[in-house]
Order: C-alpha cells, then structure tokens, then sequence
C-alpha cells in the first residue's frame, strides 16, 4: 500500500527549496534569469517539429494521390521542409548555447558554495572545531552541495523544459487518442516512485556513512600527507594503513551494492511496464491507421510525438526526483549554515577601553570543555596589570593554554568572568577585543606563502612596509635567517608549492613570534615561545625581552625556568587550579609545588659531583 503521508511529505520536500534557490538566485541570477528562458524557447521546438513532420507526410501523400498539381504540393512541400530544417538548426543553437549558460551558472556557483563554507567554518565558535559532527555535517554540506545547488536548478529547468514539451504533445495526441496519453503515463510513473523510493535510501546511507568515509579520508590523508609521511615510514606503517583504509571502504562498498542490487531489480520490473506500453501504443496507432481513422502523416507523426511524449515525461519525472533527492541532500548545506556562533558581537557593543588602567582580571572562573565533565579550570584569580609581565608555570595538561583560549575568547567561562578594566569581556565586539591580544600558541601555523606574508598575517590592517618588517624580523631574531633565504622576504615558505623553501622547526617559530610582534597588541601571549629555539637564540630572545614587549603586558607559558623566572608574577598551576603564586624568588621559599618543579628541572643540570 502506498503510504500517503510519506508521499505527500516527500512532495512537500520537492517543494521546500526557497534557501536552495534563495541562494541561486542571490548569486547566479543573471544566468539564471537566461537559462529559464531558453528552456521555454526550447520546449516549444518539439512540438513545432512534430507539427512540420505530420504536414511533410501528408503532403507527400497529396503529392502522389493527385498528379497534376505537383507544382502547388511541391511549393508546400519546400516550405515544410525549410520550416522543418530551421526548427532543427535553433533547437540545436540554443541546446549549444545552454549547454555554456548552465555550465557559466554551475560554476559561478559552486565558487559561491565554497565561499559559504568558508565564511560559516570561520565564524563558528572554536568549540564546533572539537565536535566530530561538525566535521561530519561539514563533510556532508562541502561534499555535496557544490554539485547539488546547480543540479537543483538544472533540475528544475529540466521538469519546465519537459512539461513545457510534454504539454503541447499531450494536447497534440489527445486530439487523436486519450489511450496513448494513458499509455505514456503507465510506461513512466513506476520508474520514477522507485527513483524518488531510492532517493530517500541513497540520502540516509550518505548520513550513516559519513563517519566511516571521513575516517577513510584520514588515513588517506594520513598516507599522502608530508606531515605523517617521516613517521609513516619510519615505523613502517603504510601497509596497516591501507589495510585499514581498504577495509573501510569495502564496508562501504558493500552497502552501497546492496541497496543498489534491489534498486535494479524494481528497475527492471518498471522498465518492462515502460516496453509493453510502448508497443502497445504502436499497436493501437497501426490498427487505426489500417483501419482508415487516420492518415499516414498522422501515424508518422503520433507515433514520433509518443515516443518524445515519452521521453519528455521520463526526463520530468526523473528530474523530478533528481530535484528531490538534491534537496534532501541539500538539507545538509542549510544544517550546517545554520550553525549559529555563541561568541558573538553585542548588539550595542561597549568600545574596547585604548588605555587599560586596571588590566585584565580573572574572577572565581570555571571552565569545561563542551562533552567533557571535568573542568579545565577551576576558581581561577589572576590579574595581568598594564606592563606587567606574568608566567604561568604547571604539568601538562594543569590548563595553562586553557587560560589563553579564554583570554582570547575562543571560548568563553562556564562560571565567573574575565574583565578588563571591570567591564566583562562579553560586553565587547569579540573581533575588537582580540585586536588587543597577539599570541604565539604553541602550534602555530605555518603559512605556506611568503616570509612577509608569515609576519604580515599578525595584523593586515597595518600596511607592510619594508623598515618595519625588518624592525620585527630583528626583534625576534628572525632576520638573521631571512637575510640567507633566496628571495629575502618574497620567499615562499613550506613544501605545498614549486619555489617553496622549507625552513626548521626554530625557524618558523621565530617567524611566529615576529607575526605576533607585528600586532599592535596591548597583551602579547607567548605558549612556550621558545621550545623549538636553540640556547643562543632562546638567551638572545630573553636577554631583551622586556624591551622587546615595549612596555606591554605578556603572559610567559613556559617550562624553562630561564624563561619563567624573568616575570614579575609566577602562577603555578596544577589540575585546573592555581596552586601558588608569587615571585620566583617568594616561591623557592615557599618550598612547594614550585620548588619541587625547579628542582627537579635542575638536577639534571647540576653535575654529579654537585649532586652528592
Ligand atoms: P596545558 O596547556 O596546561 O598543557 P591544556 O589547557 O591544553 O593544558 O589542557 C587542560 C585540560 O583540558 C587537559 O586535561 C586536556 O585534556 C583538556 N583539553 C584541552 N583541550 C581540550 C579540548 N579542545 N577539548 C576537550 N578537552 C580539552
């Protein structure tokens, strides 16, 4: 039994496509607006033809049934012709022409999808970046929509272009006979419930493996990628890999035969429906001709405008539930444009204070990881006065850079606040807030463009003039090795490209640390600044470093007590919380926590003599 709320719920989904073409037409409306019109043009051509080749029959006919009027015939018989001939020449022109105005409208808009993406996966909150459904829905929207957005159009254009034919042929055919318009929705409409049944089918497998297909794209990206490929080789791990990667898809292929195989059996039972109406018709137009209720023209001419009946009313319904399927699979574009920020601007933002007085403090704050039930931090109180430098010191994973994401407000507190001058960060534009906040994290990107472009990328409001660039080269003792590059500051860095040069780890963290001195920052961020740095370049850094921070505050995440010891307050953190506090000096004494870390780390400097 056919289940009618389905059916009318997957109508309905046909019918929902106003954000579909809502974006079409915001950004392909020119190409739009000239393929709807082709399409109408293009549909009138069938039947016109169809007209041409019934008068070209029967008038031959005349021709040869009444000799001596063969000049009169023959001048009709021309004009049917060149009529005939130049119906032909501009179905052909404008199926040409279509082919360049669809293909112009596909393209400007899988451009335009892409840009979508783009805009929404960098207004999203960090937090979405942890989630693997966001990964998922992303996966579904990027791998989809590009193709699907210009299908549904063509879609579309493909049900108008074939009602707009199919209407003038069923009108041309019922003047002769309702049976063959019978005839050609019997031989159409099983094939398009199955198409519409597997579409749904086809959808719902896509969603239950997007999981697995994303974790088979991870180990291919894991075997092709320059960044696993030392390791991979290293610990000879390519065979498991494929293994792996094989073994998913097979699942998946596996799946996808499946609901293929029963699809093609339905197929074949609707395509036999399809044969027996076809040679049915002919039939019925041959007896009628025999019997005398029709011309021959006529059986030419019907027989012709059935079978294009036929395929105008298979390219409908097809297209019909192509234009299904495609909006179903486009409901995974609109989920994920509909992600909507949480760390968002106020509607009236309070101006970011130039000149702090206070600082920036943390207040009793809290913090969990979205999905995770133990907090990160717990009752955090910290103060970062104006010019103060501070250092944060605590075992992996006691939440040091947890701090950092708050103070940039990638995230924002579960309780307590951060203020700056007593206002409450969320009372800021959080794009403005962060122009005060230059950090290094300690996985920093490696843009695979120019030096100047590595530097620049700290702040592309401030243009990037020579001097100053080289100012901050220096200050972060980069310059010294951007001299011996081959282009200077115009080389292209990493491996993506032809002229890439690929620069050491203590390079490029250099290079990260002159980008975030190129920012007009009022707080500079450093998380294990100087990790990668030899011990020349890490005493050179250190040696000037508050002149280097020209007066400005700066939060040392560090574990070298060279570093951490330079600051004017040391927070020592363990499990979330701050466990000590105080000056390098005030913590030795306090012989805690503190102590315990500085000891440890020096006895593997002192020599064993010292030790004993
Ligand atoms: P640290 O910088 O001190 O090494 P983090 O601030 O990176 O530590 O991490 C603090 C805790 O938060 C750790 O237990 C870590 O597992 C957890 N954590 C860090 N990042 C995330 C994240 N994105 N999602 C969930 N938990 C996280």
């Amino acid at each position: 039994m056919v289940d009618v709320t389905s059916l009318r719920n997957r109508i309905k989904t046909v019918f929902q496509l106003r954000r579909s073409l809502s974006i079409v037409w915001r950004y392909a409306a020119g190409w739009t607006a000239v393929n709807a019109v082709l399409v109408f043009i293009q549909g009138l051509f069938p039947v016109a033809a169809f007209y041409l080749m019934k008068q070209i029959v029967d008038t031959v006919t005349i021709y040869i049934d009444s000799p001596g009027q063969e000049n009169q015939n023959y001048s009709w018989l021309m004009l049917w012709v060149v009529l005939a001939a130049l119906v032909a020449l501009f179905a052909a022109l404008s199926r040409s022409f279509g082919e360049y105005t669809s293909s112009a409208q596909s393209l400007t808009l899988s451009d335009k999808v892409a840009d979508l993406l783009h805009e929404k996966s960098h207004s999203v909150d960090l937090a979405y970046y942890e989630n693997p459904s966001y990964y998922d829905t992303l996966h579904r929207a990027q791998e989809e929509a590009p193709f699907r957005l210009p299908r549904i159009v063509e879609g579309l254009i493909e049900i108008a272009r074939s009602v707009t034919a199919l209407l003038g042929i069923v009108v041309l055919m019922f003047s002769f006979s309702g049976f063959l318009v019978l005839g050609l929705f019997v031989a159409t409409i099983p094939v398009a419930v199955i198409r519409l049944l597997y579409s749904q089918k086809s959808f719902e497998l896509d969603r239950a493996q997007t999981e697995p297909e994303r974790k088979a794209w991870y180990y291919h990206s894991i075997l092709t990628d320059m960044a696993e490929a030392k390791e991979v080789r290293v610990f000879n791990l390519g065979r498991l890999l494929r293994e792996r990667f094989q073994l998913l898809k097979k699942t998946m292929r596996e799946e996808r035969l499946e609901l293929l195989r029963s699809r093609v059996v339905l197929d074949m039972i609707a395509q036999l429906l399809d044969v027996l109406a076809l040679f049915g018709s002919i039939v019925w137009i041959v007896s009628m001709t025999i019997n005398g209720k029709s011309t021959l023209g006529e059986l030419v001419a019907f027989y012709l405008a059935f079978q294009g009946g036929l395929s105008y009313m298979q390219a409908a319904f097809y297209a019909f539930a192509d234009v299904y399927e495609d909006n179903l699979f486009l409901s995974n574009l609109h989920e994920f444009l509909g992600i909507e920020p949480e760390i968002t601007r106020p509607e009236n933002p309070h101006p970011v204070p130039g000149t702090m007085r206070k600082g920036v403090e943390f207040k009793d704050l809290v913090f969990t990881y979205p999905g995770n039930n133990r907090p990160a931090l717990k009752g955090i109180d910290l103060t970062l006065s104006p010019g103060e430098v501070i250092a944060i010191v605590g075992d992996n994973g006691s939440g040091k850079t947890t701090l950092v994401k708050l103070l940039c407000r990638l995230y924002d507190p579960s309780a307590g606040k951060i203020t700056a001058d007593d206002l409450d960060l969320k009372r800021f534009d959080p794009a403005e807030w962060r122009k005060k906040i230059s950090v290094v994290f300690q996985d920093y990107a490696h843009y695979a463009l120019t030096v100047q472009e590595n530097i620049w990328f700290g702040n592309i409001d401030r243009p990037p003039d020579a001097d100053s660039m080289k100012e901050v080269a220096y200050r972060s003792g980069a310059a010294s090795f951007i001299k011996k590059l081959p282009y200077a500051y115009d080389t292209e860095l990493g491996r993506w490209f032809t002229d890439g040069h690929e620069l050491s780890i203590g390079e490029w963290q250099k290079l990260a640390i002159a980008r975030t001195f190129w920012r007009d920052a009022d707080i500079f961020v450093f998380d294990e600044p100087s990790s990668s740095l030899d011990p020349i370049a890490e005493a050179q850094l250190l040696e000037n470093f508050r002149s280097l921070l020209k007066g400005k505050s700066a939060i040392l995440i560090s574990h070298r007590f060279s570093t951490i010891r330079m600051a004017d307050c040391v927070y020592v953190m363990k499990e979330g919380e701050i466990v000590e506090k105080g000056t390098h000096e005030d913590l030795l004494e306090n012989n805690g926590h503190y102590a315990e870390l500085y000891r440890t780390q020096a006895k593997h400097y002192e020599s064993p003599e010292r030790q004993e």
